[in-house]
């Protein structure tokens, strides 16, 4: 007999002795059959939670089959450690955020160790560190002076609460700060901004890369180009110095139909064209716009509301007077800030109007138009009408004949925008990287040298939230001298959005002690960009986007090549509690993975998850379903140390032990390059049954046994690396398994035998078909009745009963 599988003892023994012998490190100076596997680094939120394990056990089992099948697998992990979560929980524990990050670090990194995962721990980076913000600072003044970082004064989305900005990507659809989901207001702040639109065409490339679709829809969306038309109308306003009001529009074909102009509560013309006797009422509707976010702005939920300023333009195409609106839906920062009110042709203006008791003048004619008042806005094309000289033009003509004419006129012209704005990554707060700039009374903003750099961040600040930078107040690092005239100036006193980090820090992990620079030009040269990305959808449109963007930047400042950072990105699905909701402190559903791991071991834990479902798809986390794969794990354990007697002479059985063996090589090998896990495992789980089954049925050819354990193990390698290496070590294999070679199939074992099934009808021989031996009954029987020899003679008739003999004959039978 042998002994107990015990995880506890067997995992803690290889990971000391993997460690020790840097079995997972890569030489990067040798680039041949290179790999780069990345996972989204963890943020130093405390203790690993499931969804860490989740996303990172198959990933890992992703980059050991990688390096079995003979790739150099390069596999990392870091930590994301600055942000406002280290912050307020700082605030709330009364302890300092370093200490509580880098505690959290120490913990978090013991954790990743239980996993067993092939980590290249020596390249592990931490954001917080100087040696890591000290690049984001020399990347900032690069930028800086590539004219790609510069500063405005700008409303921002501001949270009361957490006492800082917001970038849009942060504010929940309701308006909401996403962490602690208070409502958000805009705020007037100078500010420090990227500029992100200027790459907006090149990031809606997407050629380069194999990505899921729906995260590609998402940065799509998020860029949001248009095509279209900006066009003037005329403004005659008392003391106005302005002559017209410029509007964007993508349907230049139902200008003719404008029955209102909207501007945005901000426009700079607002507090001019305002007549006396409705300025009371602008101004109110301007301070409530004021308190919506953007996102409450744009919902397409919302009723729309607006406010008459009094004043008039003119539609210069067709002569008539326009009312000027103020509504909140028009954005200044987007587009022109103002919007053409077309209520015949658009869903929202159409009930607006509709509930004002206005005009709504049709310029686009449905097909079959009876020329009566529409019941709903018409949006889709169809033919001008009511337009002019542009009559009878179907849409697609008249959108360029309206341009041209316009263009000619010299009303306006043919414009592209998007919604994507330039990214704001000012933050009042302090666990960030200090923004490495000087305002010099003289010389304006100065970049701090870089010999000067890292800036800082001071231990002794006052971190708690006032509205102001904390750095403002610590008059040490406040107060410097000019790097350029030497006179007294001011530190810019903002830190940088978190999403700085997480924009190269991949680049970092290729050499984080190279002090020359961001990252080692050779290695970076022959490892980067990422082959296989894998993390949360929920970075599709942040983190994702902005990496996208950075590597984009740092091309052309000469530090990489090619055109994207991530070949191939795959997103887990989302792990949920037992019952099947989020898992929350609130609900207490929350699964620990260290009493799992306790309690079960890490490899069953790692094929617990892997097995509950596909991977993309995510799902509940049954604990009961956990003894499932304890006990597969201990059957592998004891079928591959107990020998069956040897010596078995049976070909057949020889043949269909070997088949069993190569028939799961076939599926393994493919499910797991897609990285169906699920179906993997079930797959591993039938061939150990199968061997089982073997052993009882008598004596076994040796080498057929060996193989089919040998191959049992090496498959297992990826998926429960400890167990597999204890059981590959006791079968006298050389160390390490995790060295060894993805076995091949031979596809002539693999294939199934095959016998002729007789079919006949009413004793009849109608056909004879081939099927794999030991096909079921069931499908035998299927088989039978959808041959086309056989159809003919039964379709239509009464079957009586359905004869088998396993493996020979159907006899069908009419009545
Ligand atoms: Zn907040
Ligand atoms: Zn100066």
């Amino acid at each position: 007999m042998v002994d107990r599988y015990k995880p506890g003892e067997i995992e803690d023994k290889w990971h000391k002795k993997w460690e020790a012998d840097g079995l997972y490190s890569v030489d990067l100076d040798d680039d041949r059959d290179h790999f780069y596997f990345l996972t989204m680094l963890p943020y130093t939120s405390g203790d690993l939670h499931v969804g860490h394990w989740y996303a990172m056990a198959p990933s890992d089992a992703a980059a050991r089959c990688k390096r079995m099948h003979g790739k150099r697998v390069f596999f990392p992990i870091g930590f994301d450690a600055f942000g406002l979560p280290a912050e307020n929980a700082a605030i709330k524990r009364g302890i300092h955020p370093r200490k509580w990050t880098y505690d959290n670090v120490d913990r978090m990194r013991g954790q990743l160790k239980s996993m067993g995962a092939m980590f290249d721990w020596p390249h592990e980076a931490i954001t917080a560190d100087p040696e890591f913000y000290r690049w984001n600072q020399w990347f900032f003044v690069k930028m800086f002076e590539k004219g790609l970082a510069y500063r405005k004064q700008a409303p921002a989305n501001w949270c009361p609460s957490c006492q800082t900005v917001l970038a849009n990507e942060q504010v929940l659809p309701d308006g909401t700060c996403e962490r602690c989901h208070t409502a958000v207001v805009q705020r007037d702040l100078e500010q420090w901004f990227f500029r992100i639109r200027n790459y907006a065409d090149e990031l809606l490339d997407f050629s380069h890369m194999e990505w899921p679709e729906r995260v590609m829809t998402m940065q799509r969306n998020w860029i949001g180009r248009s095509e279209g038309l900006a066009i003037d109308f005329g403004l005659d306003v008392a003391g106005v110095e302005e002559k017209a009001i410029r509007v964007f529009t993508t349907r230049p074909d139902t200008i003719f139909g404008v029955t209102s102009m909207v501007v945005a509560p901000e426009h700079p013309l607002v507090p001019r064209i305002t007549t006396p006797d409705r300025k009371a009422e602008v101004e109110a509707y301007i301070d409530q716009a004021r308190r919506q976010t953007e996102i409450e702005r744009l919902s397409t939920e919302r009723e729309k509301t607006g406010v008459f300023t009094g004043a008039y333009c003119k539609n210069l195409l067709s002569g008539e007077d326009v009312p000027i609106w103020i509504a909140d839906y028009a954005l200044l920062w987007y587009g022109t800030g103002a919007v053409m009110g077309v209520p015949a042709h658009d869903q929202r203006d159409f009930e607006f109007t509709r509930q004002m008791g206005l005009d709504c003048p049709v310029v686009i004619a449905p097909p079959d138009w009876d020329g009566k008042p529409l019941e709903e806005a018409y949006v889709e094309p169809g033919t001008m009408v009511n337009s002019g000289q542009f009559d009878g033009l179907p849409s697609e003509d008249g959108k360029k004949a309206v341009s041209d004419y316009v263009e000619k006129q010299g009303w306006g012209k043919r414009t592209i925008t998007y919604r994507i704005r330039d990214w704001l990554i000012s933050r009042q707060r302090y666990w960030g990287t200090p923004i490495p700039m000087v305002h010099c009374p003289q010389d304006g903003e100065v970049p701090v040298p870089e010999d000067q750099l890292p800036v800082l961040l001071p231990d002794d600040a006052q971190f708690k939230p006032t509205g102001e930078s904390p750095l403002a107040s610590h008059a040490a690092f406040l107060n410097t001298a000019c790097p350029k005239c030497g006179g007294l100036a001011r530190r810019e006193t903002d830190t940088m959005d978190t999403f700085m980090d997480s924009n190269w820090y991949f680049m970092r992990y290729l050499s984080p002690n190279y002090d020359k620079g961001p990252f080692r030009p050779d290695v970076a040269a022959s490892w980067a960009p990422v082959d296989q990305y894998t993390g949360g959808a929920e970075h599709a449109v942040m983190h994702l986007l902005y990496a996208r963007f950075f590597w984009k930047v740092m091309r052309d400042l000469g530090l990489v090549k090619g055109d994207e950072p991530f070949k191939r990105l795959f997103n887990q699905g989302q792990i949920l509690g037992p019952d099947g909701q989020r898992m929350s402190k609130s609900r207490g559903n929350v699964v620990a993975p260290d009493e799992q791991v306790q309690q079960y071991g890490a490899d069953v834990f790692r094929c617990y998850l892997m097995f509950i479902g596909p991977w993309d798809e995510g799902g509940p986390i049954r604990l009961d379903g956990m003894s499932g794969v304890e006990r597969w794990l201990n059957r592998v354990w004891n079928v591959s140390q107990e020998a069956p007697v040897f010596g078995g002479e049976d070909e057949a059985a020889i043949r269909d032990l070997r088949r069993l063996t190569h028939k799961t090589i076939r599926k393994v090998t493919e499910d797991t390059e897609d990285y169906r896990w699920n179906t993997a495992i079930a797959a591993l789980m039938e061939m150990t049954n199968g061997l089982y089954a073997a052993r009882e049925a008598g004596a076994i050819d040796r080498a057929a046994w060996d193989e089919a354990t040998r191959s049992l193990l090496l498959m297992t390698a990826p998926l429960a690396p400890h167990i597999a290496e204890e059981l590959w070590e006791r079968a006298g294999g050389p160390y390490s398994i995790h060295q060894q070679s993805w076995p091949v199939w031979d596809a002539e074992l693999a294939r199934e035998d095959e016998v002729t099934l007789v079919v006949q009808v009413d004793g009849k021989v109608r056909d004879r078909i081939q099927v794999p031996a030991g096909i079921a009954e069931a499908a035998a029987k299927e088989t039978a009745m959808e041959s086309p020899h056989v159809k003919r003679y039964v379709e239509g008739q009464q079957i009586r009963r359905v004869i088998y003999v396993p493996g020979k004959l159907v006899n069908i039978v009419l009545g």
